[in-house]
């Protein structure tokens, strides 16, 4: 049998990271990771508690509450997927409006946030066998993964696959506020002071502004089939 691999998916919002990063999984048999549900679960916490929203962010409270706070991917068989769940709720339809959108950024800059989040990554990936996409994975969560893959994508197709995306998920959002969103989470995940969204020096670049999730597909089965050969 072919040796396990970690496989680190980082990139810019929306340019496809977790289709492709499930495609890949569902093929190789391996778990897949949304790291950046579990920025989101957090944010959705801290948005219903007050700690987040039109005011300063309560960093003492969230600080305080970090520890209780149970993200965990239950498999619902119904659409073959795992879904993300805050303490036993499954939120995954509400962590990806347009509300926990526009806070996550901030809450993802918290550094006593990020060394749970990372904790509990590193937890998950004891196993091998799994693919994770995020911002920091490549170059922070596992910087010896055997494969890192760096995604990007024109802004204006990005909001067009976040637009498509929700409104198929019977989600109403504005296709300007979606593109501006963008447009604020790139710079703030890349000027961040801790783990800023960076290409790790041995990523390979996947531009898929013009590619189908098959041909993105066929270029990473072939990479993955060289490093797992006669392994
Ligand atoms: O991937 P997604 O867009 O759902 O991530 C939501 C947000 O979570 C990102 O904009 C980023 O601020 C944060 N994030 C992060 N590190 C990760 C994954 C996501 O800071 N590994």
């Amino acid at each position: 049998m072919p040796r396990k691999l970690i496989i680190a998916i980082d990139g810019y919002s929306s340019c496809g990271k977790s289709t492709f990063a499930k495609a890949i999984a569902r093929k190789l048999d391996y778990i897949y990771i949304d790291s950046g549900a579990m920025y989101r679960a957090v944010t959705l916490y801290c948005l219903r508690k007050g700690y987040a929203g039109r005011e300063e962010l309560k960093t003492a409270n969230i600080l305080n509450d970090i520890k209780i706070i149970d993200i965990s991917f239950v498999y619902n068989p119904d659409i073959s997927e795992y879904e993300t769940y805050l303490n036993s709720e499954n939120v995954e339809k509400e962590i990806r409006g347009i509300e926990v959108s526009s806070h996550v950024s901030r809450i993802s800059q918290i550094p006593e946030v990020r060394d749970r989040m990372v904790a509990l990554q590193r937890q998950i990936g004891v196993f091998k066998g799994i693919v994770m996409d995020g911002r920091d994975i490549g170059t922070v969560v596992f910087p010896d993964a055997d494969l890192k893959i760096f995604m990007t994508a024109s802004v204006d197709i990005r909001a067009r696959r976040r637009f498509d995306e929700l409104r198929g998920k019977n989600i109403h959002v504005d296709f300007e506020e979606i593109r501006n969103n963008i447009i604020a989470r790139d710079i703030a995940d890349e000027n961040r002071d801790i783990s800023p969204l960076r290409k790790a020096p041995d990523a390979i670049v996947l531009d898929n502004s013009r590619m189908t999730v098959s041909q993105q597909m066929d270029w990473v089965m072939d990479i993955i089939r060289t490093l797992t050969d006669g392994n």
